[in-house]
């Protein structure tokens, strides 16, 4: 038998917690040529499971404002318009609104 690894103590540096790093895992890591891991389990669990959110650039797809639903006082369809329909003015749908100008 060589010299068998000790567990030793790790900080995770997503949650600041302790975790251990056992040596049979620190054997295993570095077969693999990985480094000490940085986050405990649950960590990494989470950063594995919420993959979704990642990305970052590609903007673009703002824009999209609240629409309420209104009936044309026109012509009666229903239709969405950008505010809050109050009853007191009357609501076009986008033709009627069109040509009423
Ligand atoms: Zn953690
Ligand atoms: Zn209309």
């Amino acid at each position: 038998m060589t010299m068998t690894t000790q567990d030793k103590q790790l900080v995770c540096t997503a949650c600041g917690s302790e975790f251990p790093f056992s040596g049979e895992e620190q054997e295993f890591y570095t077969s693999k040529g990985f480094q000490d891991p940085k986050k405990c389990k649950p960590c990494r669990d989470a950063a594995k499971q919420g993959r979704g959110g990642g990305g970052g650039g590609g903007r673009g797809y703002g824009g999209q404002r609240q629409m309420y639903p209104a009936t044309c006082s026109a012509c009666g369809i229903q239709t969405q318009v950008p505010f809050q329909p109050n009853g007191s003015k009357p609501v076009y749908c986008r033709d009627c609104y069109q040509s009423s100008y």
